[in-house]
């Protein structure tokens, strides 16, 4: 009784669903399967892309390969609780690609929104090119209720990949791109300290996830 924080969770929790990977992996496509299907079954979907991929379109999500969907892009949390809220009694389905680039308020959020009733589904690199955990991945990885962990082809050796492997030797976490900046390495051709020659020598970025 009484309880306001609770009071506006729903009597059926929704769920949360992670998709992860190296780049090169398909989580974009995976992620836009399941909001395709979402859509087939008349749920009505809301997904959002933060506002730092250029690649290809600035109002979907663009997989590698064709597949696209309707996205909203925002430049962060605030601006995603902004668009999302107003119209949250609408919407069923909550869509995130690229969320390893929106801040750690995303895992709390999508506590919210489970709790609200949501299926919130999530795309996002587990690691980054210097081949650790990129925030907020870890933990949302750790609340959800499915994990699917994809992972893509070394293009080196052709084994399975799991890590980004950066080529040339910008530092930059945030810059995206697609064939040619980066590569899906496997665990034997990962050089996260290398550039594509082997050679030159990086320096780990100071402030690696600062959701900037
Ligand atoms: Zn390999």
């Amino acid at each position: 009784m009484g309880t306001t924080a609770v009071g506006q969770r729903a009597i059926h929790p929704g769920r949360i669903e992670v998709i992860t990977g190296p780049m090169f992996s398909g989580k974009s496509e995976e992620l836009i399967r399941r909001l395709k299907r979402a859509q087939i079954a008349k749920r009505r979907v809301a997904c959002f892309k933060p506002d730092l991929d250029v690649r290809y379109h600035r109002t979907a999500i663009a997989s590698h390969s064709a597949q696209t969907l309707d996205a909203m892009t925002v430049t962060n949390m605030e601006e995603l609780k902004a668009v999302l809220m107003p119209m949250i009694d609408l919407v069923e389905v909550v869509g995130v690609d690229e969320a390893q680039f929106f801040d750690p308020s995303l895992i709390g959020f999508s506590n919210e929104l489970m709790h609200l009733g949501k299926r919130v589904i999530i795309a996002g690199l587990d690691t980054s090119f210097t081949g650790e955990p990129f925030a907020p991945m870890p933990e949302l990885l750790a609340i959800a209720d499915e994990v699917v962990k994809l992972s893509a082809v070394c293009m080196q050796c052709g084994a399975p990949a799991v890590h980004t492997q950066r080529l040339g030797s910008s530092q930059s976490l945030v810059l995206v791109g697609a064939a040619g900046v980066y590569e899906a390495r496997c665990r034997a051709c990962f050089s996260p300290w290398a550039d594509e020659h082997g050679s030159e020598q990086m320096e780990l970025p100071v402030s690696a996830g600062s959701g900037r």
